[in-house]
This record gives structure tokens, sequence and C-alpha cells, in this order.
């Protein structure tokens, strides 16, 4: 069919691609089509093979070294040398290899969780698929902020702009229309009636049909030119990746000190080149940033658990960094299930009942129920609407309701802005069913909602000929559009003294944490052709308010208390009443007594330096627009505070962008908002964000945690080689022997700590402040500390084993000192704040099995005869038994008595101070 489909009607396009423009495909349809037509994707560019990342491990340059070395061995005929440092290293890549095969499976994981979604009508049921898996002939529905998810040819276009630049790089929106074009040479810049895959819908709604997917559509044609989203690293990893460098010019030179100071004393030149060698490899953290991006892959995966779907990997680092977490109102603090309370007609109140969508319900109250007022209210109601009722998946168009009725357990629910379900579900509970007013009154013009106009405008033809304009949206504002109003069944000018009731009525209703909508309408003459805001929305009628609650979430009011106490502020952004955020604020928790509330006018009138000053103490912003959002992001930010900004409109893209950490909304949020953001909600809940706090906190701990544990080790396995030949003694450990701790203690509790269960007082803690290093607050300290610990332990065994026997014997004991040295401090790394007892032994379930593996295999390497001579030991006796393990576990028993009676010290002058 090529590109001539912009030349089509309508009809002859559906006819062509067998699918229907009212119902779409059926589901059966589409599944046959999907396997003949493949996932509607790009291809992407290949991926590395896993054998290929199996033998990346093998390309660390001391590795090669090693191996070098190992082939020297085997040339002087030292066979099982050689072969038993094959093995270690081929574990150690196997290892090596699992680790990085993880944490690449888990980002690809990741990617296809923020994969896009496509709303499409499948079997007359509108609902949300993923993108990839749509096919030509799917109708598909379009909506402010989407990314056009196929190439489509228009079938309704209501104020559609789309911008193209991903395709043509013209960023100026082009307007869409939905009638044929003239064939011929056109450029694709030119054809109004197709949405082309890839692009953005800036403006409007729309609906179209799938007439190209995947790799056919135009974007597919240049797929190449697309470049996928790098994979970012994060602050910390290229942080250790300069330190890293640093640590093996350092390990190098100690290990080149050791072998040439060896060599001057007379050891013989092969062995303590072989020595030198393993130490290096030992000793060097050249493992250090693979374990990283594990541990945040890992962590990554326990945030999406708690419905957090990190999109850019540094986000997982400032998320512990957060100081304040902006949040819109509407759908993250509360549910978003709004439910009409209270209708106002000028004196008379109507109080509605029933719960949630179902439109069963009265009006109580005094008020004319029968009088045009109140139809007029209900019919702009329900008319100046946009969402669909619907039960169990069928649309209730009058016509069905009958149907319906039959089949009573089936739950209701609402398609679209909630805002609009709940004027749709009023409307029905008084017998308005939009659908069926449709029918009699067709909408002609739409002139939509945003936040920015804070109005929406729906334009029907009346039976009679003539034109309806209905009108909806916030009080103050409808009521500066209108002149008239609807007292005692009449239509009079509107007087100052309405204009203030209406306005006190409005702030009674806002004050019960209500948000309410006012109603207006007026007549058109029949041949009205100017449509514009301008010329509609003017000389309206005032009918009357809506004021609809929409009750916090319990879980955010929790979260907000979380907050408090880790020293994070929250701050609340709605484009609601000052008053009905005050009162939402309250329930909360995130308004004190006191405290001020902006308003988006007072923000206009404001100059960025007065912005800057008083943003940190304002916790509540109402009635703003998306644009205040950035002003009031870069404020925050140049107030010093790390920000966490949700968003979930088009037009909340930019202060998304901005923030430090931007989270967008995965069930109500655009994609443009998504691609903009570093973090998606699945919920759209507030409490996810700070769940996903609390984890960025916990994936930062244990960062340190086996930083601590690796390079503690390490210190203590150089320090134990270097103090031994500057003192004189024999090497206290063979080549083999130093590859085999390696092997041993690295890997797999290092990995354990990885999984640490976070410290229970973790949200009390104030945030981390982003530029501090991660050996700040006493951990250069504790590494050092605790590396000299090991190295003499270590080398007071083998003193003792050289007193006890030959030096065969203290190899054993001091291999052995040094291996449980790591296995118990590994214990003590597990929090910087409690003792381990505090923390529990068994907490963590895969260190203590880390640990006991270790343990075991170390025991096989002492106990079994036939792996003695491979690891050069020798048996030993009980009482040697007992050396090492007095020795090895004194520093981290000693360690947690001390700090217990610390605590317990500093407990009790916390008592006597009280
Ligand atoms: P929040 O910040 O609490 O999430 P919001 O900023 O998304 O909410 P908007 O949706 O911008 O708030 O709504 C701002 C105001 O516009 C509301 O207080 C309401 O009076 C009015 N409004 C909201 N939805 C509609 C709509 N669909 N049609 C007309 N007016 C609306």
């Amino acid at each position: 069919m090529g590109g001539n489909w912009h030349a089509l009607t309508q009809q002859e396009v559906v006819g062509y691609l067998k699918s229907d423009a009212v119902k779409g495909l059926s589901e059966k349809e589409a599944r046959e089509r999907a396997a003949r037509y493949g996932p509607n994707e790009l291809a992407r560019g290949s991926k590395a093979p896993a054998w290929q990342l199996f033998f990346k491990q093998f390309g660390d340059f001391m590795v090669l070294v090693l191996l070098a070395a190992t082939a020297v061995s085997c040339f002087l005929g030292e066979y099982a040398d050689a072969v038993t440092i094959m093995i270690i290293v081929l574990l150690n890549a196997i290892l090596g290899f699992i680790q990085e095969y993880r944490a690449e499976r888990s980002i690809e994981a990741l990617k296809r969780l923020a994969a896009p979604e496509a709303r499409v009508v499948r079997s007359g049921r509108e609902r949300k698929i993923p993108a990839a898996e749509l096919v030509p002939g799917d109708i598909v529905i379009l909506e402010e902020g989407d990314r056009v998810p196929a190439d489509l040819r228009l079938l309704k276009a209501v104020n559609l702009e789309i911008e193209e630049s991903a395709l043509t790089g013209e960023s100026a929106p082009v307007k869409k229309q939905e009638t044929a074009m003239p064939e011929g040479d056109i450029t694709l810049g030119d054809i109004r009636n197709m949405a082309y895959l890839g692009t953005v819908v800036t403006r409007g709604r729309g609906r179209g049909i799938a007439v190209n997917t995947g790799m056919a559509t135009e974007m597919g044609r240049i797929a190449g030119m697309i470049q996928e989203a790098g994979q970012e690293e994060t602050p910390l990893q290229r942080r250790l990746a300069q330190l890293g460098k640093v640590l093996v010019s350092f390990c190098l030179f100690i290990c080149a000190l050791v072998v040439a100071v060896g060599i001057i004393r007379g050891e013989e030149a092969y062995q303590m080149f072989l020595a030198g060698v393993s130490l290096a490899v030992a000793a060097i953290p050249e493992g250090l940033p693979a374990i990283v991006t594990v541990a945040l892959a890992i962590g990554v995966q326990r945030m999406i658990r708690r419905n957090a779907i990190i999109r850019k990997l540094p986000a997982v680092e400032t998320l512990g960094c957060a100081t304040v977490i902006c949040s819109d109102k509407t759908g993250t603090l509360t549910q978003n299930e709004m439910t009409v309370r209270e209708v106002v007609l000028g004196e008379d109140k109507l109080i509605v009942t029933g719960e949630g969508c179902d439109p069963k319900g009265e009006f109580i109250g005094r008020g004319d129920r029968q009088g045009r007022q109140f139809i007029l209210l209900m019919k702009a109601a329900a008319l100046c609407n946009n969402a669909v009722l619907e039960r169990g998946g069928v649309s209730i168009t009058g016509l069905f309701r009958d149907l319906v009725r039959k089949q009573p357990n089936r739950e209701w629910s609402i398609m679209g802005d909630p805002t609009e379900g709940a004027l749709l579900v009023m409307a029905a509970k008084a017998g308005f069913w939009r659908e069926k007013l449709e029918k009699k009154e067709p909408r002609v013009v739409e002139l939509p909602f945003d936040s920015e106009r804070k109005r929406m405008t729906v334009v029907c033809r009346q039976p009679s000929g003539a034109l309806a304009a209905y009108v909806k949206g916030a009080p103050d504002v409808i009521l500066d559009l209108c002149t008239h109003v609807f007292k005692g069944g009449r239509v009079v000018p509107l007087s100052y003294r309405d204009r203030e009731e209406i306005l006190r009525q409005n702030s009674e209703l806002a004050g019960k944490a209500l948000r309410v909508l006012a109603f207006a309408c007026r007549e058109l003459p029949g041949n009205t052709e100017d449509f514009s805001k301008e010329a509609v929305e003017q000389q309206l009628v005032f009918l009357g308010m809506a004021g609809m609650i929409d009750p916090p979430r319990p879980a955010a009011v929790k979260a907000v208390q979380t907050c408090r106490r880790a020293g994070i502020k929250v701050v609340m952004i709605t484009g609601d009443h000052q008053l009905t955020a005050c009162a939402v604020g309250r329930e909360l928790g995130i308004l004190s007594r006191g405290e001020r509330i902006l308003t988006g006018r007072e923000l206009d009138r404001m100059s960025p330096e007065q912005l800057r000053k008083e943003a940190g103490r304002v916790s509540v912003y109402a009635r703003v627009s998306p644009k205040h959002k950035l002003q009031i992001v870069r404020a925050l930010k140049q107030a010093g505070h790390v920000v966490a900004m949700t968003g979930d409109g088009v037009n909340d893209a930019p202060a998304v962008k901005e923030s430090d950490i931007g989270i967008s909304m995965g069930i109500n949020g655009t994609d443009v908002t998504k691609e903009a953001s570093a973090m998606v909600l699945a919920d759209d809940d507030f409490s996810s964000i700070v769940a996903a706090v609390e984890e960025g906190r916990g994936i930062y701990d244990n960062i340190r945690k086996f930083i601590r544990y690796l390079l503690s080790c390490n210190v203590g396995e150089v320090l134990t080689m270097f103090l031994a030949v500057l003192t004189g003694l024999p090497l206290p450990l063979t080549p083999i022997q130093i590859l085999w701790m390696n092997l041993a203690t690295d890997c797999l509790p290092a990995m354990a700590l990885g999984v640490d269960p976070y410290d229970r007082d973790i949200m009390m803690r104030p945030p981390r402040h982003p530029r501090e290093s991660v050996f700040s607050h006493g951990l250069a300290w504790r590494i050092a500390f605790s590396g000299a610990a090991i190295g003499l332990g270590t080398l007071l065994v083998f003193w003792i084993g050289l007193s006890m026997g030959d030096v065969a014997l203290a190899r054993t004991m001091a291999f052995n000192a040094i291996v449980f040295f790591q296995l118990f401090y590994v214990f003590t790394c597990r929090s910087e704040f409690h003792t381990i007892l505090e923390v529990g032994l068994f907490s963590n379930p895969y260190l203590v099995w880390a640990v006991l593996s270790s343990a075991v295999l170390q025991l096989a390497v002492n106990c079994v005869p036939f792996l003695q001579p491979v690891f050069n030991t020798v048996p030993l006796n009980g009482l040697q038994w007992a050396v090492i393990l007095a020795v090895s576990a004194t520093p981290a028993v000693l360690g947690t008595a001390f700090r217990h009676l610390v605590d317990r010290a500093g407990k009790k002058v916390m008592y006597l101070k009280v």
C-alpha cells in the first residue's frame, strides 16, 4: 500500500484493513494478526551474546598477567600449581559472569516494565495494551501527551496537534485533520491526516487506525537513526571507577615492592613473582564496580516490588539524598476516586448520596429537581465531559441500561478523567446519561480542558437548530466569564452581591476539602462560525456548583509522617482552590498550623529571589499551573535542596526534567512525562515515592557495607604480605592460598551484603549530602583500622605457627586465620550504627549461607587429604585451630562488646538527661 494511506477515504482505509471503525478488531483477529505481522517494535541493535560476556571476565589486565605466570609455571613443570590457578581463575570468572549476567538481565527487565502502552478499541471495548501488541487494523485512541504507538490514519481529530520532530526535525507541532488529502507528491511533514510512530501528541484528542506497525512504519525505515537511551552511570559508579584506578596503582606499587624486597632477601624469584601477581589479583578490587552495579540492579528490583520503576539508574542514588518531595495532590496524595457530595444551585443546596462509580443515589435537600437550572446543570455536567461510565467493560449508553440491569453483579467503572467521571455519575444519578443526551444534542465543537485554563467548553446543536455552549471549570475562573446567573428559575444579570455569595459558597465547599467545579451555559445562534475561546467563553450564565471529595490515601498519611522523621520536606502542589488544598494538606499532615500557602497568583508576583527565600518554608501551593512547578523546582534547587518532583500531564514534563529526581505517574501519566522522568510510579501512590527513598538509602548503605568489607580485607591481605617481607619473615601465604582466599571470601559474602536488610531506623536519619564522599562518616578510618587488625592478627598467628612448627604449618595457620578473620568481620560490616546483636545474626540468611559455605570450603582445603598438597596445607591439631579461631574472632567480639557498652552508656546518659 506504500505511503498512499492519506489519499484514501476513511471507509476505504478501514475496508482495506478489514477492521471496524467503531468496534475495532476482535481479540481473535488481533491475535492472528499479531502472529502474522510480529510485534510492533523497532528492531534493536543486537546484544552481546552471553559467551562474550563470559570471556570478558578474562580480559582484566592482572588476570592476564596471572594467566601468563601460570603458563610459566607449566613451563617450569609446576603442573599442579598451574592447574589449580587455572581452576580458581575459572571459578572467579564464572562468579563474575553470573553477577554481570544478572545485572544485565534485570536492566533488560526494567526496560520491558517501562515499555509504552497504547489505548485501543477491540471487540467494542476501549483498553490499554502494551504498544508492542498493536497490529495493523487496530483502532487507536490518542490523547494529549501520548506518544503515537504506530503509524495511524486518523479517523477523528479534535484540536489534534502532533509534534513530529523525531521524524521531520521540525519542532513546531503540526495540526492534524481527519479528512482525506489529495494524492500526489507530498512530503511527510505535510501529511495532515496521519500520525506517525514515535511522534508526540501535544494537544487535543484523536482516533486513528493502525496502518503500519514495527519496522514497516516510517520510523522503522530510519530505525538506525534512533539511539537508545544508554544506561547512565551513577555518580558513585563514576567516583568508584576513579578510585579504582588509584587503588590499582597503589596495589601494584606495594606488590612490586613485596616482590623486590622478597627477591633481595633471597626468596626464589619465580615464587616471589607468582606471589606478587596473585596478591595483586586478590588485592585489586576489580570486582567492585560490578558488585556496585549488581547492588544497584538488585535495589532497582526491590523498588519494582514496591511499585517504583527506575528509568535512570543515577536516580537510585539521588533518591537517598532527597530533601524535598514535591507531589501533586490529586491521585498521588489522594485516591483520585472522586464522588460528588454537594450541589449548589443559587441559594439551594443538595446533598448527593451514593458511593463510588455506581450511579445509584439521591439528591436530598431544598432545591427544585425539575427546574431548568437543575436540568441545565446536569446537562452541562454530562455533555461537557469526555469520560465514559462502564459496567463490566460495557459502556453505558442509555440504550444499554436495561441490558446492564439484568446483570447486577458487575462493577461500575470510569474510563477517563476521574473529575469528569464523578460528574457523569452525578448526572446519571439524576437520570441524565451522556450518550443519550448526545443523541439529541450532538457535539459540534470542544474547547478542551487544560490545567492552565482550568475550564472546558463544548458546543452542542439543539434539536431546534440553535447551539448551546456548556462550560465547566474552576468557579473563580468561570465566574469571571459570566454576566448572568439563574435566580428563582430566571436568568438575571450577575450582581456584585451574587458574585460575592457564589465565592462564599465556593469557599465553604472548598473548606470541607471538596474539589469544586462550576457550570455555566449560553445560547449561540445556529449559524455561528467563530468557535474560538474568546468568542464562545463569554457572557455566560452561571448555573451552579458541584463539590466532590477525593479522600487522602491512607498510606500517604503514614508516608508523610515517615518523611518528617527522615528529615524530608513534603510539598503539595495542586491546581485546586487554596481552601481545598489547606483542608487536604491538614488531613495529610503536610500543613501545620500557621504555615503559609502560596497560590499561583502570588507566585506570579514574586521575583525568583523572593521565591528562593520563601520556598523552603512553604509546604502547600494552590491554584498553580504546570509552569509554576518549574519555578518551584528551580527555587528549591537554588536553595540547596535535592528535589523530587512528580508530574503527569505534558506540561509537567519540564519541571519533572529539571528536578533532581523526576517522577511520573504510571497509571495517569502521559508518555511524554514518563520519558522525562527518572522514576515511574506503577500505582501513582505517594507512599511508593517514600518507599523508593527508603530503598535508595538502603542501597547506598549496602554499597558502603561491602566497600568497607572488601577494602578492609584487601588492606589486611596486602599488609600481611608487606609486613612479613619487611620484617624478614618468610611469605605467610603461598600464591594459591592467596587466590583461594580471594575466591572464598570476596564474592559470596560481599554479594550477600549487597542484599542485606536495611537498618530499621534508616528513615529516622537525615538525608545524605549528595556530594558526600562514600568514605565519609569515618568509613576510611574503619577500613584502615580493621585492615590493620586483620593484617597484624594474621601475622601474629603466622608467628605463633612458626614457633609451633615449620613454615608449612605456620602458613596453614595464617591461611586459615586470614580467611576466618574475614568471615567474622563480614558480620561487623552489616551496620555502622548497630552491633550484630541488635541487627540479628540470622536476619540475613544469604550471608549466613555464604559464610557457612565459605567456611566449609575452607575446612575442605585443610582437611581433605588430596586437597592438602594442592593448597599447601598441613593437618592442624585442636590447639592450633583454637589459636586461629581465638585470634580471628577477637576483633569482631571486642568491637561488638565495646560498641554495646558505649551504646548502653549513651542511653544511660540520655535517661539521666531526661
Ligand atoms: P492536582 O495538582 O491536585 O493533582 P491538578 O493540578 O491536576 O490537581 P487540575 O486538574 O489542573 O488540577 O485542575 C485544576 C482545576 O481545574 C480544578 O480545581 C478544577 O476546578 C478544574 N478542573 C479540573 N478538571 C477539570 C475538567 N475536566 N474540566 C473542567 N475543569 C476542571
